[in-house]
């Protein structure tokens, strides 16, 4: 037994020829598609709608989707390469899939038949997008603090409230929003009343708001929305009425896997533009990877590198075989991948000097975006309490909270 696993067989990951070929795949198309664009991306900060509609061409939006709701049937580590292999270019792209992945888990998981013929298999194969809406103005961390409410009505729900900071609104035509449906029992039972559903762009009373401009992920940009008496059928609530704070944690236990691997492609990009950089320019009449101190940087970048993506494989290893450690796996995953990035990042601001700062430089976003990655799906200090509370529950089945 190797604490808290129960042998050292829990450690072993599947990785195919399949698995390599398509990472491969995908590497082609982000060198060869994204690439160009990047600099605009970066400017404009939004990415041009055709890429969009070639990713859904090769079938990207639906990884990890069984095939009888239009997905490709696949493993969960497929989707973290291709989340790593795009973001090594362009994290801001993997954006738009890891939104969908937060509304067809959901859906998949403890929606309806028909809410998954009639909102999944569209999302799987890109013919329409997706966004998530839990966050609000008071309440981020803290999900069951969510001030949003549904009430009866008429065989529906009627609701009022206002998001905040939700990814990929400005294209989404489908949202899964969570709202209290009823007080909570005590004050030790908040989760407790909160239910999910799905609203279509277009509803009356929906309405997107301002974009909210953040520092990094250029490209994508969350956006408030606002629902002023929306009224929604039954048949569009998301799982039981007062499961919804549940069903949150589980969809958020699945996406962090995502956010690693944004983390490692942002590392490893890191790690290849600091070698290559280090190679070529001269100081002191010798290349910069002369000098021992900038190799102790770079070989330090590809420890990291390496043991987050080691960790990032496992996790979604043990997610797809749909064991209980993968929770804590896959928030292991998320606080160390964040964290190597964040050293790479900083280590390849470093060994660049000026241009490691000069915006042209196109070194710095890395710092601006892995900032990101350590806040959304669960700050990395929640990452710290789910760790635990996750480790203690599997192996004693005790509750701390
Ligand atoms: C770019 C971006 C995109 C996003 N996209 C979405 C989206 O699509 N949908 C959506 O619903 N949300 C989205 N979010 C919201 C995101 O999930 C929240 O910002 C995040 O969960 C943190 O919540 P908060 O901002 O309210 O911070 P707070 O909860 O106010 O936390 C502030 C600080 O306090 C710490 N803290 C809070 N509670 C504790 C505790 N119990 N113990 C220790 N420390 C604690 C946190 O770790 C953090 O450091 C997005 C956010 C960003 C920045």
């Amino acid at each position: 037994m190797v604490f808290p696993f129960s042998s050292i067989e829990d450690f072993r990951v599947e990785l195919k020829s399949e698995h390599e070929l398509f990472r491969k795949t995908v590497r082609e198309f982000a060198e060869r598609e994204l690439e160009p664009h990047l600099r605009e991306i970066e400017r404009t900060n939004q990415i041009p709608q055709q890429l969009l509609k070639k990713a859904a061409e090769l079938g990207y939006f639906g990884l990890g989707i069984p095939e009888e709701y239009g997905g490709q049937g696949t493993d969960l580590i497929y989707n973290s390469i291709y989340v790593e292999e795009v973001s090594r270019i362009c994290p801001a792209f993997t954006v738009a899939t890891l939104v969908h992945g937060l509304f067809t888990f959901p859906v998949l998981k403890f929606g309806t038949e028909e809410q998954r013929r009639k909102y999944v298999i569209p999302l799987a194969r890109g013919e329409k997008h997706a966004a998530h809406a839990t966050t609000e103005p008071g309440a981020g961390s803290d999900v069951a603090a969510i001030e949003t409410t549904a009430k009866e009505k008429d065989g529906g729900w009627v609701i009022n409230g206002r998001k905040y900071f939700i990814s990929g609104a400005d294209k989404a035509d489908y949202f899964i929003v969570l709202a209290r449906t009823s007080p909570p029992p005590s004050k030790k039972e908040r989760w407790k009343g909160l239910t999910f559903f799905i609203v279509e762009r277009g509803t009356e009373g929906f309405r997107v708001g301002e974009k909210i401009e953040v520092v990094g992920i250029r490209g994508s940009h969350p956006c408030e929305v606002i629902l002023d008496n929306v009224y929604v059928p039954d048949e569009n609530r998301v799982g039981e009425e007062g499961m919804g704070f549940k069903i949150a944690m589980e969809t958020y236990d699945h996406g962090r896997l995502g956010v690693a691997a944004q983390a490692v492609g942002v590392a490893q990009a890191a790690f290849e533009k600091s070698l290559q950089y280090t190679m070529q320019r001269r100081a002191f009449e010798r290349p910069l990877l002369g000098f021992q101190a900038v190799q102790f940087h770079i070989s330090e970048m590809l420890t990291y590198l390496e043991a987050a993506r080691l960790m990032l494989y496992w996790a979604s290893h043990l997610a797809t075989q749909e064991r209980p450690e993968a929770v804590f796996a896959a928030s292991m995953a998320k606080l160390f991948a964040t964290e190597a990035a964040e050293k790479a990042a900083l280590k390849a601001i470093t060994v660049h000097g000026g241009m490691g700062v000069a915006v042209e430089g196109m070194v710095e976003r890395f710092l601006r975006d892995v900032q990101i990655f350590k806040t959304y799906e669960g700050t990395n200090d929640i990452q710290r309490l789910v760790i635990m509370r996750q480790m203690m529950k599997q192996a004693f089945g005790m509750e701390i909270s």
